[in-house]
């Protein structure tokens, strides 16, 4: 029988756990860096949203101020930008470029960008695979070990339900991406930063798309060891 201990589970999510840190540590000291360095304009987040929305015609995109550290997002299903109150009501260098970053996926949604669509749409399915992926894997996994040949099957079903998972953190990316290539083209071209202000802009969005990357590797590092626990098992 075949029972990798924890030192085979770390093996596989070490890449993902080391890059996690390593990205949320460059978000926060970026963000703690330009959220302190006052953009020339002496534009909020929220001005800076407003004015690039209306720039592009999008009036009916509403800007509201929500809760949370961070929490900032674009609702596509209600047409809300939502910014935390730090982005929201500060005139620095960190909160225009987060502002536009979150105008960058009005941008797609405007344009009909397909892998914004598809991220939506796969919303649903990743949280529940997500959150029970793991629980019927490990069903299924202990029901096999115990010699009942068709928890196999569960597992497996358990391993394609988490690839779901896997999916939106891969379809998550060029939509993180694209939408801060968005901002940074938008800020510069408009004017609303000027000099080296864009640098900030790009630390703080560039260590930003960094967490997506980190959460991506760490979700297939998952799914690996869940097809090697399952391969691992079957040859005994
Ligand atoms: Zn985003």
């Amino acid at each position: 029988m075949f029972f990798p201990g924890y030192f085979t589970y770390f093996l596989f999510a070490l890449p993902g756990l080391i890059l996690g840190l390593w990205a949320q540590s460059r978000v926060k000291s970026a963000y703690k860096k330009y959220s302190k360095v006052p953009m020339a304009r002496n534009l909020t987040g929220a001005q800076v949203a407003r004015s690039l929305l209306d720039a592009q015609g999008l009036y009916d995109v509403t800007v509201e101020e929500t809760q949370g550290f961070l929490s900032d997002h674009y609702d596509p299903r209600h047409r809300v930008l939502r910014l935390s109150p730090d982005v929201y009501r500060s005139p620095s260098v960190a909160a225009a470029g987060i502002a536009a970053h979150e105008m960058g996926h009005a941008l797609q949604h405007k344009a009909g960008y397909a892998p914004l669509h598809l991220r939506s749409a796969l919303v649903p399915a990743a949280q529940f695979g997500s959150n029970l992926a793991p629980m019927i894997f490990m069903a299924g996994f202990l029901l096999q070990v115990f010699g009942l040949a068709f928890g196999y099957a569960i597992a497996w079903f358990g391993v394609a339900l988490f690839g779901l998972a896997v999916i939106f953190t891969l379809v998550t990316l060029p939509v993180e991406f694209d939408a801060s290539r968005r901002a940074k083209q938008l800020l510069s071209s408009s004017g609303t930063l000027i000099g080296n202000e864009m640098v900030g802009v790009n630390k703080v969005l560039d260590a930003a798309a960094l967490t997506y990357v980190a959460a991506a590797v760490a979700a297939i590092g998952q799914l690996l060891y869940y097809v090697m626990l399952l391969g691992g098992g079957r040859r005994n």
